[in-house]
């Protein structure tokens, strides 16, 4: 499924309707307070929302949203556990249901919101991106600080922005939404036990901002891989974390690996370091991993990366543990129960654990996008067209003529454009993400390029991979001289 609606000006879809499945497991977001503090309230969140003019039409039956000024109207349903839980009191078998109602409720739907307690929200969104494969359809992790049945409170909020994502938006990942920000789910980190902006992710982008607009941030969102939803359960428990600290006692390391340990996420200092000058430490270490524990360095900071920088990072690696990457602890344990649950053997476990599954951990190469003023790149192109036969030329043509094209174009080229075109490329010609030179040019707000493109038949109507049109970019860069050429230029269906 590609993008449905976009940013400034979403494409009016009158008419339209998604569903939007919403699983309440729990959580401050429908609590009341009572003698002993706070405890979740059956029915409460439910009846709240519904009698709030935002998500109930009254001229409408239960459970649909008023249409949007575009038409759109969102219908939903509630999916209310019993007993509704705090997440303090949740376990692996509760992240295992809530995937399996995603699954079994895959097919009426076409996202899903499930309302959690802040407490381990990180942990079971970690654990869902992991156990949902192959997830193509937007899954949204939200709840509160402060419940909706208090005058002021941010439960409201978050759950109507995280509906409106997810009733507008194929985001094909699980989500975290907070305070205004969607954020991959297993990057995240409770990291304010007080404030409403409870979560952060240090070490990866926020994927969408909520404010006047709704900005999606398409670039980091992963594509879906095409196939079918699978659920692959979390079943082992045997796995742990351990926060290294000055002098950690030897017989307490001892213990905490002893049988039936089959993971460790070991939180260590700064950039991945531990004492180098406790030989029974790093021994203790060797022994596990040798008896098949697959111990996982992590950083106990905020931010940033583990590397064997310092001895101390290189001793664990000669240890046997194996690098987290910036793998958050919520990540790494999660994915170290996801791998083991699945009876791999402890090397294949050691090698997966360190790769990006589901976009948790960035390699230490930064992506590098071709770019068409990079020298050795446009170097190597000219060379290979030299080299190989006509037909190869023609195969290679084609295959970076398009990539070519949205660089010049980007860049506002207009002679280098010209010159791709007048060599035979077809200005139609869309990249990896379906974006054509128009496209970029439209994003941009390079008028003359947008004017040459459509003298040479680019068409304004092309939708790239998340269904937007060159004047859906022009209208989120908000360059008012492109728009008025596209929409002079645009059949129908590109009307915005
Ligand atoms: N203790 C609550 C929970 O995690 C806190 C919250 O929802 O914010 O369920």
């Amino acid at each position: 499924m590609a993008g449905t609606i976009l940013t400034t000006e979403p494409r009016v879809t009158t008419g339209k309707q998604r569903s939007v499945l919403i699983i309440y497991t729990g959580g401050t977001i429908g609590m009341r307070h009572g003698p002993r503090g706070y405890v979740p309230e059956p029915g409460l969140l439910a009846w709240t929302i519904r009698s709030h003019p935002a998500f109930q039409d009254p001229t409408m039956p239960p459970g649909f949203t008023p249409a949007s000024r575009h038409g759109q109207r969102i219908r939903y349903e509630i999916k209310e556990y019993d007993p509704l839980l705090d997440s303090s009191n949740m376990g692996m078998h509760d992240w295992v249901q809530i995937a399996r109602d995603i699954e079994r409720h895959y097919d009426e739907h076409d996202a899903f919101i499930v309302l959690h307690g802040t407490d381990t929200m990180a942990y079971t969104a970690s654990a869902l991106s992991f156990m949902l494969e192959n997830l193509d359809k937007t899954v949204i992790i939200t709840g509160a600080q402060i419940p909706v049945s208090e005058v002021r409170n941010d439960g409201v909020d978050n759950l109507l922005d995280a509906l409106i994502l997810a009733g507008h938006y194929d985001i094909p990942e699980v989500g975290l939404y907070f305070r205004s920000r969607l954020y991959r789910g297993n990057r995240t980190r409770k990291t304010d036990a007080d404030g409403l902006s409870a979560f952060s992710s240090a070490n990866f982008p926020a994927l969408a901002r909520v404010g006047i607009d709704i900005d999606v941030r398409w670039e980091h969102v992963l594509a879906p891989t095409g196939e079918r939803l699978r659920v692959v359960p979390i079943t082992c428990s045997n796995v742990a974390v351990l926060r290294l600290f000055p002098g950690f006692p030897q017989h307490v390391l001892e213990n905490f690996l002893a049988p039936p340990l089959q993971g460790v996420v070991l939180e260590t200092f700064g950039s991945g370091n531990a004492p180098d000058n406790r030989p029974e430490f790093l021994a203790a270490l060797r022994r596990a991993s040798d008896r098949g524990v697959v111990i996982v360095n992590t950083t106990q900071c905020d931010r940033g990366h583990v590397e064997a920088q310092y001895s101390g990072g290189a001793a664990l690696l000669d240890a046997g543990v194996v690098g987290g990457a910036d793998m958050t602890t919520e990540a790494a344990l999660t994915k170290l129960a996801f791998l083991f649950s699945s009876d791999r053997a402890p090397e294949e476990v050691r090698r997966l654990v360190g790769r990006d599954l589901r976009g948790e951990l960035t390699g230490r190469e930064p992506r590098r996008r071709f770019s068409f003023r990079e020298k050795a790149f446009v170097r190597s192109v000219a060379e290979t067209l030299s080299t190989s036969d006509p037909d190869g030329r023609a195969a290679i043509a084609g295959a970076l003529y398009p990539v070519l094209m949205c660089s010049a174009a980007r860049l506002g080229d207009l002679a280098g454009l010209r010159r791709i075109i007048d060599g035979g490329a077809d200005p139609n010609a869309g990249d990896y993400d379906r974006r054509t030179a128009l496209h970029l040019a439209a994003a941009e707000g390079h008028v003359e390029l947008v004017d040459y493109l459509l003298s040479v038949g680019a068409s304004p109507d092309t939708r790239d991979r998340w269904d937007h049109t060159p004047l859906d970019d022009a209208l989120r860069g908000g360059h008012a001289r492109v728009i008025a050429r596209l929409r002079g230029a645009a059949g129908t269906d590109a009307d915005a």
